[in-house]
């Protein structure tokens, strides 16, 4: 039994304010860029310095700093609305805010004050380097090595697949600092500022899609990181590792709802205008049908999104099984949504004419990364029968 569900959610006149203003900003500004920043794979530096003059990426972090201050359902609308016109661009602000909540929810007061100022104007990027080659999915296996030498930690060791890793200032890196203890009492965090001496960015991934997101492989070469730097205290790191995918699943599964929605609208647009037959290929009850599965599958995805982003928010004591749940299903969603889009445009929903086949290729990213869709199940599965070990 998990026990009853009682936390309810109704958008704010300031959450739907915020979501029109952004799906404008993004209708307007973005969605005309996202299929070059496809075609060419450069991050996009102008949609950054967008996001960064309008404020969005100031929301994820705390009044006093020169954040918005918005809980994690306004977070997950602002990601939605951008993903709807390009996911690429959604990952400037969903990486932000992964790469700062280790500092959010175990750095010290001075810290908050040295680093979110920037991170909220969006002069500084920030990245989250938990994966290695050899730890995926089994990130607790990590090797990356955090030695203490005097008033530093000399850090070494490779991380692979880290969005923004070649574009971000400052990188939250896990490293082992104790190699004797359990598991998952090896780890710390650390928020590492680059460049630095022995950080080389050593190569970007050539992608299926959100071709625009770099996607870096990093190496640390004994850098020397202050030990002010470190977030928390030792060993924290592998429970700041969990927290920060409770509160980052959700903005996962939004940016699933935002792509969904966006194919969908394609596939409607195009089915009211083209026509075989001699009639518009929307009263054809095979299109209608797939067209109304596409709306029901988007709109539960994103109720069940919100529902999560609200749990998660409140502290709920199974936060960690509705981000994974939300994830889970928006993510499934995004990639069947899309395909469906790719099949109401026939032939030309192939072709980069529509930018529906760039939707299902940036779509399969969220069945992947911050776990797979296997890894949420294990998440869902053990919070119903309880831990393994
Ligand atoms: C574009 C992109 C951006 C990324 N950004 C970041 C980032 O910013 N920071 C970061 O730290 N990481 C990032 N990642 C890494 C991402 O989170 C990992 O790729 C993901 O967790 C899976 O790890 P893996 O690729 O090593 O796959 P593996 O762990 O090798 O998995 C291979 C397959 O085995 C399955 N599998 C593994 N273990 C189990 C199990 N116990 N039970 C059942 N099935 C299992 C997986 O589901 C998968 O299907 C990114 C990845 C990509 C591709």
């Amino acid at each position: 039994m998990t026990g009853p569900r009682s936390i309810g959610y109704r958008l704010t006149e300031e959450q739907v304010l915020l979501r029109d203003t952004i799906r404008q900003l993004a209708f307007e500004q973005i969605a005309p860029r996202a299929a070059e920043i496809d075609r060419s794979g450069e991050f996009p530096e102008d949609i950054r310095q967008l996001l960064a003059s309008q404020d969005v990426l100031a929301l994820p972090y705390p009044a006093e700093h020169g954040g918005l201050g918005a809980d994690l359902l306004t977070q997950c609308l602002a990601i939605e609305a951008i993903a709807h016109a390009c996911v690429t661009s959604s990952l400037i602000l969903s990486v932000q805010a992964l790469a700062s909540l280790p500092l959010l929810l175990g750095g010290s007061k001075e810290q908050h004050a040295r680093f979110f100022p920037n991170l909220a104007s969006g002069k500084t990027l920030a990245a989250f380097a938990l994966t290695e080659p050899e730890a995926g999915s089994d990130a607790a296996a990590l090797r990356t090595r955090a030695v203490r030498d005097g008033d530093d930690y000399r850090v070494t060791g490779t991380k692979r697949f880290i969005t923004n890793g070649s574009v971000a200032g400052l990188i939250t890196v896990f490293a082992v600092t104790n190699p004797d203890a359990k598991r998952h009492q090896r780890i710390s965090a650390f928020a590492v500022e680059v460049p630095a001496e022995g950080f080389k960015v050593a190569r970007l991934e050539h992608k299926l899609g959100i071709r625009g997101s770099p996607t870096a492989e990093l190496t640390f070469d004994e850098v020397r990181v202050p030990a002010a730097n470190l977030i928390g205290a030792e060993g924290d790191g592998w429970k700041l590792a969990l927290a920060t995918l409770d509160r980052s699943r959700p903005g996962i599964a939004a940016q699933a709802v935002g792509i969904a929605q966006g194919a969908l609208d394609v596939a409607a647009q195009y089915a009211r205008e083209r026509k075989q037959f001699g009639q518009r290929i929307g009263e054809f009850q095979m299109i209608q049908a797939m067209l109304a599965d596409m709306d029901a599958r988007t709109e539960a995805a994103r109720q069940l999104t919100y529902k999560a982003a609200t749990e998660v928010e409140a502290g709920a004591h199974d936060g960690t099984r509705w981000a994974s749940v939300a994830k889970l299903i928006a993510g499934d969603t995004a990639m069947a949504v899309t395909t469906d889009a790719v099949q109401v445009l026939g032939g030309y929903g192939y072709t980069d004419d529509y930018p529906v086949e760039r939707m299902m290729r940036d779509a399969k990213i969220t069945q992947l990364y911050e776990g797979t869709q296997q890894i949420q199940r294990l998440v869902i599965a053990r919070a119903l029968l309880g831990k393994a070990e």
